[in-house]
């Protein structure tokens, strides 16, 4: 049997204790200390932000969050809940999407909000090196001026944190043109599970001395440590950017459209964004970026959101415009309308549609979120699978399952398939899982493109894992965490054999 999070063992575990306040009032000031036992005194509704996640979907019971400043002020917290064995889970901005950012049972949350300065950039070599609690619109704030960008980009960048980031390794917008996370992290700090403080922040483009640890930890979802500092290599900002949305009658054309587009734009193509027509229709709903005339989206089954980023502006825009020109004379169109940005304002707009899909999605009501990777000749039919299930399910109806939605990173071959009902209910999620996640295996895929495993896919692992992975994945953890103290019960289980307290 394959366990749920919500019933992992947790026996090995102890509860937080007054005396365990105490111990953590000794080494945070008490602004940095709260808990619903003495001797501090926090209301159980200002935890609330902590226990549950974004999606209203995850619960936790913690009666105790920590918000330290310093690194070190971190090692001195793991080292207690080391010795008195209790579980802990490491917080960033609480935007995951997989219920991996807050406690299963009554875990100590550590949130890294209050780390939150940079602590060097080099604009010569563009390498940042920042606490780990700096959120990342803040960032893309600080290295503006020196004409550098993030690698990376997402709808959450107003709250995530980049420690957070790199914790689930985040993808986004920006991964077709800079790449991974495991390519643009240079250097992390991490505090391991017992304490000790694990000095990899360097910032060297290249390093081959022996194993790169740093590399377990990104996407590690705080299951080895709480990673307290990261030094990453950051790009000189595009000269030019623009984007365009373009409007198609089927899905087939998507493919085609992809391999066309990638021809003509070659090195300034930036991004090639997918959004089939509800997903376009909830956003616009929900008034996420300025909608498409009727005209425009006049028999469009889905759209496509394309960006350029170069280093001169006419040279991109006359490749752009040549782009959309060849498209619409073409005899037999692959789309049937295009719209280019001709303001900073209506590039921020164009973008909203499609970044603006989540929170549409999180207004229209709870949403089953599963990020995939499948071929990308299959997207439309694995939402239409999902659908057609669903409805033979007697579920497609008012008052149980809404809509069935498709977007994503076709250039990285994610999609989005959202599943949005009036509340969660276990009839759907039964009639989900393992339904998706067999369907995503029969297509050889991912059942985590990007939002990694958390509480949500603990379970399923094994969709996309081999048990021999799952076995070196799980000798990994007791390596490094043999307590079991880590984010216990994510993103897969150990064998608790001799975890029991004595
Ligand atoms: P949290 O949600 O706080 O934590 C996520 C996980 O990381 C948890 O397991 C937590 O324990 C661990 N963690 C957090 N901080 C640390 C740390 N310092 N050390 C160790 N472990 C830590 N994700 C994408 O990949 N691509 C997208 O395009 C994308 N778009 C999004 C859009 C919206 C509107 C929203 C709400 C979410 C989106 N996400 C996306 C998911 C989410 O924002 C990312 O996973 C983000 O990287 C999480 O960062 P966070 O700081 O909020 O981490």
């Amino acid at each position: 049997r394959r366990w749920h999070s919500a019933e992992a063992p947790f026996e090995h575990l102890n509860p937080v204790t007054e005396q365990d306040v105490q111990q953590f009032a000794s080494i945070l000031p008490p602004s940095s200390v709260l808990s619903t036992l003495p001797p501090s005194s926090t209301a159980a509704s200002e935890l609330d932000q902590y226990n549950n996640d974004w999606m209203g979907k995850y619960h936790g019971k913690s009666t105790t969050v920590l918000k330290p400043k310093t690194t070190q002020q971190v090692s001195d917290i793991v080292k207690l809940c080391w010795e008195r064995r209790i579980g802990i889970v490491p917080q960033g901005g609480n935007t995951g999407l997989v219920g991996g950012s807050v406690p299963i049972h009554d875990e100590v949350v550590v949130n890294l909000s209050n780390m939150n300065k940079v602590r060097s950039f080099d604009p010569v070599s563009g390498i940042l090196v920042a606490d780990a609690g700096c959120i990342l619109q803040s960032l893309t704030d600080y290295i503006a001026p020196h004409h550098h960008i993030m690698p990376l980009d997402l709808g959450a960048k107003g709250s995530c944190h980049i420690g957070g980031n790199v914790a689930t390794n985040a993808g986004g917008l920006r991964l077709l043109r800079y790449g991974s996370l495991h390519g643009s992290v240079l250097g992390i700090e991490v505090v391991l599970p017992d304490g000790t403080i694990l000095d990899q922040l360097t910032s060297l483009r290249k390093d081959n001395t022996g194993y790169d640890l740093k590399q377990l930890f990104i996407g590690a979802e705080g299951t080895l440590g709480i990673i307290t500092g990261v030094s990453i290599l950051t790009p000189p900002a595009p000269q030019a950017s623009n984007n365009v949305i373009l409007a198609l009658p089927h899905f087939d054309n998507v493919l085609p459209l992809y391999k066309e587009v990638k021809r003509q734009l070659s090195e300034i193509l930036s991004a090639f964004e997918f959004i089939d027509r509800t997903a376009y229709d909830l956003a616009v709903k929900h008034g996420q970026g300025r909608g498409l005339t009727e005209e425009e989206v006049d028999g469009a089954q889905c759209f496509v959101l394309v960006e350029t980023s170069g280093g001169r502006r006419d040279h991109d825009e006359e490749k752009l415009n040549d782009l959309l020109e060849s498209l619409l004379g073409a005899d037999q169109p692959l789309i049937t309308n295009g719209v280019l940005s001709q303001s900073p304002a209506q590039f921020s707009s164009l973008w909203s549609l499609r970044e603006g899909v989540t929170e549409a999605v999180s207004k229209e009501g709870k949403a089953y979120k599963y990020d995939i990777s499948v071929p990308l000749s299959t997207f439309k039919q694995v939402v239409d699978v999902t659908r057609d299930h669903l409805r033979s399910k007697g579920l497609l109806h008012d008052g149980a399952v809404k809509h069935v939605i498709g977007y994503g990173h076709v250039g990285d071959g994610n999609l989005h398939l959202n599943v949005i009902a009036e509340q969660y209910t276990d009839e759907i999620q039964d009639a989900l899982e393992p339904f998706i996640y067999e369907l995503v295996a029969s297509h050889r895929g991912s059942i985590s493109a990007e939002h990694g495993i958390g509480a949500m896919k603990t379970h399923a692992l094994h969709f996309s894992k081999s048990d021999v992975s799952i076995a070196l994945m799980k000798q990994i953890k007791q390596l490094f965490d043999p307590r079991g103290i880590m984010n216990p019960g994510k993103p897969i289980f150990q064998d608790l054999n001799g975890l029991a307290i004595k």
